[in-house]
């Protein structure tokens, strides 16, 4: 029976759990990088001091009137180019009418019937393979302030600081289909915001919320009735709150009740998610084209201009690296992770023209240092060019793979050590003189005439005893390779 092609055919499968297929959309608010609101010239910085930054604009105070703000415009357009989007040329602002303590004016402006990017999709693998998830829409809005539950006076506050900082709503299509994906999938636009620069991507202070719609059917069944879990800001939350949805709605399905559709919330304390209010309609919005804004019009040579600004994107960069570099498309787009790794690597390339070992130093024993700080590359220690100068001395045979390691420890800890000083202080330097290697193999040999014999008699193995004998005689400084070659040559003459 051949069983790769059994393998594979599992993996085609939907994932299900317990019989049931899993079914997830997102709903994601990216606080564009702009200085300046969305219709307004108040500031947008985050922490100021409650009610500093909001002006009668955001208020809607009466005699006052929106401004779009062009920056958003341009980032949305950019993001819209990044997704292979349609940038509508004419789209239409609306109100959403609903009051809130936070939403005193009482709706806030967003897009409903034409929004200015349409379709598109996000791309990425997921353990090797490509996922492509479409998306329905990205649309501007304004967010509205906040709500600052003061428990030790029992009072809550409101802080309008934030209401008119400008929003592009992303909505995908229920496309995905587990927990690993939804997360992936996110992980990539929050990459591609971030890289693009139209997002600063900081979850813990809302710029990046994800809002996941999780339902559950049986294969071939029409769409279950979803639940939408609000406001996620962290990739670990995502990952619990949409696992414990995924088994709270199977549980109550296999109990025999229907899933009623409604907004939760996650409680991170509890790993639970809990209905927050039962889901509101479109209608109950009672959306209308907002008055106060003419049509957003966007002419061709203005999403050129933008195109002409943008930086290259992950995806092209990805197979320019695999195509140029000669490296896999899996280092490939591990490697372009984030822009700053990304240029690391063409750095450190650059410094010593070996494309390949560079990577795997940086996805392997950079990465795991890296890991253990809990840093990004922008807190490593060791450049790009002293990454170069290492690989040079492993390439050109000074330095083996292990010694190396150490000389990155070296590096690691003080950013003012030179590759070549520390090889040559800590005595690292690979045994290549081959008279002085062959003396110690002539001695192993002499004092392990047992491994001999059984090598001779056809134990393969016998020769790993004979090269760690050697590796250890030599203080590991010994060329694994030659020490092969040459006990291969003794022991067959
Ligand atoms: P609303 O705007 O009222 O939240 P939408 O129909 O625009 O509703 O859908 C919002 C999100 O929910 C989209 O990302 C969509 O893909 C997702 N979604 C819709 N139906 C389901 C479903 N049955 N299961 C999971 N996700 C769904
Ligand atoms: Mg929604």
């Amino acid at each position: 029976m051949n069983t790769t092609m059994d393998t594979k055919s599992v993996a085609k499968n939907p994932l299900l759990i317990r019989g049931y297929e899993v079914v997830i959309g997102f709903e994601t608010h990216a606080q564009l990088s702009t200085q300046s609101k969305i219709f307004s010239r108040a500031a947008t910085a985050f922490g100021a001091e409650p009610n500093t930054q909001a002006c009668a604009v955001d208020l809607a105070l009466p005699g006052t009137l929106p401004v779009m703000n062009k920056g958003a415009v341009e980032r949305a357009i950019e993001l819209g180019l990044a997704l292979g989007s349609h940038i509508a040329p004419r789209s239409i602002f609306a109100r959403k009418n609903y009051f809130y303590p936070d939403l005193p004016k009482g709706y806030q402006i967003s897009q409903f019937e034409i929004p200015v990017v349409q379709g598109g999709s996000v791309e990425f693998y997921l353990d090797d393979e490509k996922k492509s998830v479409r998306l329905v829409r990205a649309h501007l809005e304004e967010d509205a302030g906040k709500s600052l539950h003061e428990d030790f006076i029992g009072q809550t506050g409101i802080d309008l600081n934030r209401a008119g900082t400008p929003l592009l709503e992303i909505v995908t299509e229920p496309d995905m289909r587990s927990t690993a994906e939804a997360v992936a999938y996110a992980k990539e636009l929050h990459k591609i915001v971030t890289w693009i620069g139209i997002c600063d991507g900081n979850m813990q202070e809302g710029s990046f919320r994800c809002d996941a719609n999780v339902s559950v059917r049986k294969p071939g069944e029409p769409l279950g009735t979803r639940r939408e879990i609000k406001n996620l800001n962290s990739f670990k939350f995502m990952q619990q709150a949409i696992d414990f949805e995924i088994r709270w709605q199977i549980e109550e399905i296999e109990d025999g009740r229907a899933i009623q559709q409604a907004t939760v919330l996650f409680n991170p304390d509890t790993g639970e998610t809990r209905a927050m209010r039962s889901k509101e309609d479109a209608a109950d919005y009672r959306y209308f084209p907002d008055p106060d804004l003419p049509p957003l019009v966007i002419a061709p040579e203005w999403v050129e201009r933008v195109r002409a600004g943008m930086t290259e994107l992950p995806r092209v960069m990805a197979a320019r690296f695999a195509k140029d570099y000669g490296l896999s498309d899996y280092d490939a787009t591990a490697l372009t992770q984030s822009r700053e790794v990304a240029s690391y690597f063409e750095a450190a390339t650059q410094a010593c023209g070996q494309p390949k070992l560079v990577g795997n130093w940086i996805m392997g024993e950079v990465s795991r240092r890296l890991n253990a700080a809990e840093a990004d590359i922008n807190a490593c220690p060791v450049t790009p060019t002293q990454l170069g100068q290492l690989v040079t001395r492993i390439q050109d045979g000074t330095i083996s793979n292990n010694a190396a390691k150490q000389v990155m420890d070296a590096l690691w800890s003080d950013p003012q050590t030179q590759v070549d000083a520390v090889i040559e202080a800590k005595g690292l330097k690979q045994m290549n003189d081959t008279a002085e290697l062959e003396k110690i193999v002539d001695a192993v040999l002499a004092a392990n005439p047992k491994n001999v014999e059984q090598f001779r008699a056809g134990n393969d193995k016998a020769l790993n005893a004979l090269v760690g004998q050697i590796m250890k005689g030599s203080q590991g400084k010994a060329n694994p390779q030659q020490v092969n070659e040459l006990l291969r040559k003794k022991l067959a003459s």
